[in-house]
């Protein structure tokens, strides 16, 4: 099951993405000029190893049981 990111948390520091060995699961891109969030891209890929979760300075990223 891939993660889910709350996009008022994420303040898109990028790091899910840096840390995911599965990348690109998770992707930062900007949705204005100054303001990055991290969106699911490739859900099917995730690898469960929860690295996004463990290292989100934000705490934005949770799975669901
Ligand atoms: S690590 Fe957390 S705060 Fe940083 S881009 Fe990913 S979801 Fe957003
Ligand atoms: S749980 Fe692991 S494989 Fe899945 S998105 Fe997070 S870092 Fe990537």
């Amino acid at each position: 099951m891939p993660p889910k990111i709350n996009s008022t948390k994420c303040s898109g520091c990028g790091t899910c993405y840096d840390v995911c060995p599965a990348d690109p699961v998770v992707f930062c891109e900007p949705v204005d000029s100054d303001d990055w969030k991290s969106e699911v891209i490739e859900p099917d890929a995730c690898q469960e190893c929860y690295a996004c979760v463990e290292n989100c300075p934000e705490e934005a990223i949770t799975f669901e049981e």
